[in-house]
């Protein structure tokens, strides 16, 4: 088989979706699991949807996840070349493509008459817009290797598309067709919003003479909320948005890698590179992926646990300024101490916020007892010789021994009083952190 050759065809209209991440990593995978070449191309010739700097920023973002590619283009570069032109003209030469004059509602440009059937078709016009001439009757057909199954349509169905604007910028009907043919493209992988143009980009390929890839359309991922298509307005959807939110990459990317992909033993946790090794074409799945947060949170706690205590310190100090703002070593205990709880980096500032912010204590979440129990409490640590766990541990389980308070409630409302909250990381663990004078100085406010 020859060389495999994948792309990744952004158009730099604003920040990565998690579902364009997932075809970019697809297709890194199918083209290096062969050791292939991975192509990104910017794709940018509806100059009115590009958005500034959106293009570097998609190059940044798949660095973050080690997705780099072999070989860059951008089509506007590509477009003064001529090439795109040439290829139109050349349709309108062999009798497969006409000019049309036809006006768009509200835009200048010609050729937007999305009607089945143009008027421009058969007057034989000489310049504007260039349009495809779609052939009566005829069957088109492919083979989906995502779907794995034979699709067709009727060209009676097909609408005679736009190729080329009359601002002399094609469409992507007919840039990325001749990309890929010029690429030596070997896979198109796509998401499935470009299943209906499919037959329109059939006769495309047909009338450049020059074969055509394997094309393959990715599922749709589901919204967990909505068990309908992810949307930008509902559900997170940018790649940066998860980063930000305290997600790892290692984390996203195994999660993106199992929406819409499985391997035969069923296994899910892979590097990237393990990944390409297992990656092969039969993995696809039919079914829409749910997009499962409890998934994701639960690979994020995987990945979050296999990194040491340093390098999980790091990661809070540039999403916490507070917990930066804390001294290093004591920093480092806070990172041992909530490293088993948390699911996301962000979740620092609401875990271990207590440590460096006097918490505001709601009284109603103590339980009856609690003036009881805080008193003892402050006593005991008063008295506490050696300020270690051990210590601590032992005297306050000897004390409740021996005034007969419930274990659970005693501590419970230890905690509250120290951390503000029923939920923390382990409170004597905590309260050795705090220190003694920090410590006595919450529980006395409060008795
Ligand atoms: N520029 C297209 C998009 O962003 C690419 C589709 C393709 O991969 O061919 O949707």
């Amino acid at each position: 088989m020859n060389k495999i050759r994948t792309r990744f065809a952004p158009s730099p209209t604003g920040l990565l979706h998690i579902g364009s991440l997932r075809t970019a990593l697809y297709a890194y995978a199918l083209a290096k699991h062969r050791k292939g070449n991975f192509i990104l191309r910017i794709e940018d010739t509806d100059q009115k949807r590009q958005v500034e700097g959106a293009t570097e920023a998609l190059q940044e973002t798949l660095k973050k996840f080690d997705l780099f590619w072999d070989e860059f283009y951008i089509q506007s570069e590509r477009q003064k070349t001529g090439i795109y032109r040439k290829a139109a003209e050349k349709f309108i030469d062999d009798g497969h493509a006409f000019y049309c004059q036809c006006k768009a509602k509200n835009a200048k440009e010609e050729g937007f008459s999305n009607v089945l059937r143009d008027p421009c078709r058969d007057k034989g016009l000489d310049s504007g817009a260039i349009k495809l001439k779609v052939p009566e009757n005829k069957v088109l057909t492919y083979h989906d290797f995502v779907h794995k199954k034979d699709i067709s349509w009727n060209t009676d169905d097909v609408y005679d598309a736009t190729l080329l604007k009359s601002d002399g910028f094609p469409t992507y009907h007919l840039a990325a067709m001749v990309d890929d043919i010029d690429m030596d493209i070997t896979h198109i992988l796509r998401g499935h919003d470009w299943l209906p143009s499919t037959p329109v980009h059939l006769l495309v390929f047909e009338y450049l003479g020059k074969g055509r890839p394997e094309i393959g359309h990715l599922t749709d991922i589901l919204s967990p909320v909505t068990g309908k298509k992810l949307s930008k307005r509902r559900d997170s959807v940018f790649v940066e948005q998860f980063l930000q939110e305290g997600y790892l990459p290692e984390a996203l990317l195994n999660f993106v890698m199992l929406l819409g992909w499985a391997p035969k033993d069923n296994s899910e946790v892979f590097t990237l590179p393990e990944f390409v090794k297992k990656f092969d074409m039969e993995g696809f799945q039919e079914a829409n992926p749910k997009f499962l947060t409890d998934k994701l949170d639960w690979f994020n706690g995987f990945y979050i646990r296999k990194l040491t205590d340093e390098e999980l310190c790091k990661k809070f100090r540039l999403f916490s300024s507070d917990f930066e703002a804390v001294d290093e070593d004591r920093q480092i205990q806070i990172t041992g101490l909530v490293k088993d709880r948390i699911k996301k980096i962000s979740d620092i500032d609401g875990l271990a916020g207590f440590f460096w912010k006097t918490p505001k204590v709601d009284e109603k979440l103590f339980g009856e007892n609690y003036k009881k129990h805080l008193t003892s409490a402050v006593r005991i640590i008063e008295n506490l010789e050696d300020w270690n766990l051990e210590k601590l541990n032992g005297d306050l389980t000897a004390n409740i021994k021996e005034k007969g308070y419930k274990v659970g409630d005693f501590f419970m409302d230890l905690r509250i009083a120290v951390a503000g909250s029923k939920f923390t990381p382990p409170v004597n663990d905590s309260i050795i952190i705090l220190g003694k004078k920090e410590v006595l100085t919450r529980l006395r406010r409060i008795v």
